[in-house]
C-alpha cells in the first residue's frame, strides 16, 4: 500500500499544517504580550551648548561651550596666549571631553562655560589648524611659537583689558603692544561681552609655563573668594600657590579686569609649554566645582 504520499494525502496534510499554524498564531495574538523590561535611562554623556561669542581678527570663530543646568556660571578660558601656550588649549578640550563623559560632576547650581581657544589666530600660526589640533601639528620653531602668542595685530591679548591699560606693556623683559585702547581687539572684546552677560561666580585662565596658581587684582586688592580659589586649586592640584604676581609689572591683563568687576579669577600656569598635567588639573577643577557647588546655593 505505498499510497501514503499520494497527491490527495499531501494536500490534506498541507491543509492541516496551514490550519494548525493559523490557530497557533491566533492563540498567540490573543495572549497578553509580556510587559517589556523597564527602560532605565542611562545618561552617559552631556552635549554642551555651543555659542560663537566673537570672531578673531582673521575671522575665526571664538567659541564658548556651556555644560550643566544651574543658575551660576563658572568660566574657564584656554589659549589667550595662542600658539605660544597651545597646551592650555588642549587642556581645555580635555576638560570638555571629561564633562561630556561625566556630567554628574557638575553641581546642580552651576553652568560651566569653557572658551577653549581665546586666540585662534595665534593657534593657527603654530598648528596650521582651526579648532582642535593634535600635538603633531605644533611647530617646534621657537620664533613661530613666540609669534603665536599674539593676535593678527601683534597685540598681546592679555594686555588689552581695561585694568590699568597702557598702549605698551611688558612680557618678561620685552615691550609688547597692548592694542590701541582697552578692548580694541575683537578677541578681548568677545571675552568681555561674555563675562558681562554671564557674570560668572568665578573664572580660571589657563596659561603656561610658570608652574603655579595665581590670584588676580586690579586696583582694589584680591577678592576673598579669589584667595579661596587659589588655595583650593593649588591644594588639590599640587601647584604652588602664589598670592600675588610680582615678577614684573603687567597692565591690561584679563584676570585683573575680571577682578575689577568683582569676578573672582585665578590664573593657572602649567609647568611646561608641552604638557597638560591632566591629573593635577582635573583634581584642581573638581575641587573648585565642589567648592562653588556648596558655597552658592540658591
Ligand atoms: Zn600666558
Amino acid at each position: 500500500m505505498g499510497a501514503l504520499f499520494t497527491k490527495r494525502n499531501i494536500t490534506i496534510a498541507l491543509i492541516i499544517a496551514v490550519f494548525g499554524i493559523g490557530v497557533l498564531a491566533f492563540i498567540n495574538l490573543n495572549k497578553k504580550a509580556p510587559a517589556p523590561p523597564p527602560v532605565v535611562p542611562v545618561e552617559t554623556t552631556s552635549k554642551p551648548q555651543l555659542t560663537t561669542i566673537g570672531k578673531s581678527v582673521e575671522g575665526r570663530n571664538i567659541e564658548a561651550y556651556t555644560y550643566g543646568e544651574g543658575e551660576n556660571y563658572l568660566l574657564f578660558v584656554g589659549g589667550i596666549h595662542g600658539g605660544y601656550e597651545w597646551n592650555s588649549v588642549l587642556l581645555a578640550y580635555k576638560f570638555m571631553d571629561y564633562l561630556e563623559a561625566n556630567p554628574d560632576v557638575i553641581p546642580k547650581n552651576l553652568k560651566i562655560t569653557i572658551i577653549p581657544s581665546a586666540n585662534p589666530d595665534g593657534i593657527y600660526r603654530v598648528t596650521g589648524k582651526d579648532g582642535r589640533f593634535a600635538m603633531s601639528n605644533v611647530s617646534t620653531s621657537q620664533p613661530v611659537l613666540e609669534a603665536g602668542r599674539f593676535n593678527k595685530n601683534k597685540v598681546d591679548l592679555n594686555r588689552n583689558f581695561a585694568c590699568k591699560w597702557q598702549p605698551k606693556s611688558t612680557w618678561r623683559n620685552e615691550i609688547v603692544s597692548a592694542g590701541t585702547k582697552a578692548f580694541s581687539e575683537p578677541e578681548a572684546a568677545a571675552i568681555r561681552d561674555l563675562v558681562l552677560k554671564q557674570k560668572p561666580v568665578g573664572a580660571v585662565f589657563w596659561h603656561s609655563q610658570a608652574n603655579a596658581v595665581y590670584t588676580s587684582e586690579c586696583e582694589t586688592g584680591v577678592l576673598p573668594t579669589t584667595l579661596k580659589m587659589v588655595n583650593i586649586y593649588a591644594g588639590a592640584s599640587g601647584y604652588q600657590e602664589v598670592k600675588s604676581f610680582n615678577a614684573y609689572e603687567i597692565t591690561g591683563d584679563a584676570e585683573g579686569w575680571l577682578a575689577s568687576i568683582n569676578v573672582p579669577t585665578i590664573t593657572v600656569e602649567l609647568k611646561t609649554h608641552e604638557t597638560i598635567e591632566w591629573e593635577k588639573n582635573l583634581a584642581g577643577t573638581k575641587a573648585l566645582l565642589s567648592y562653588f557647588g556648596q558655597e552658592i546655593k540658591k
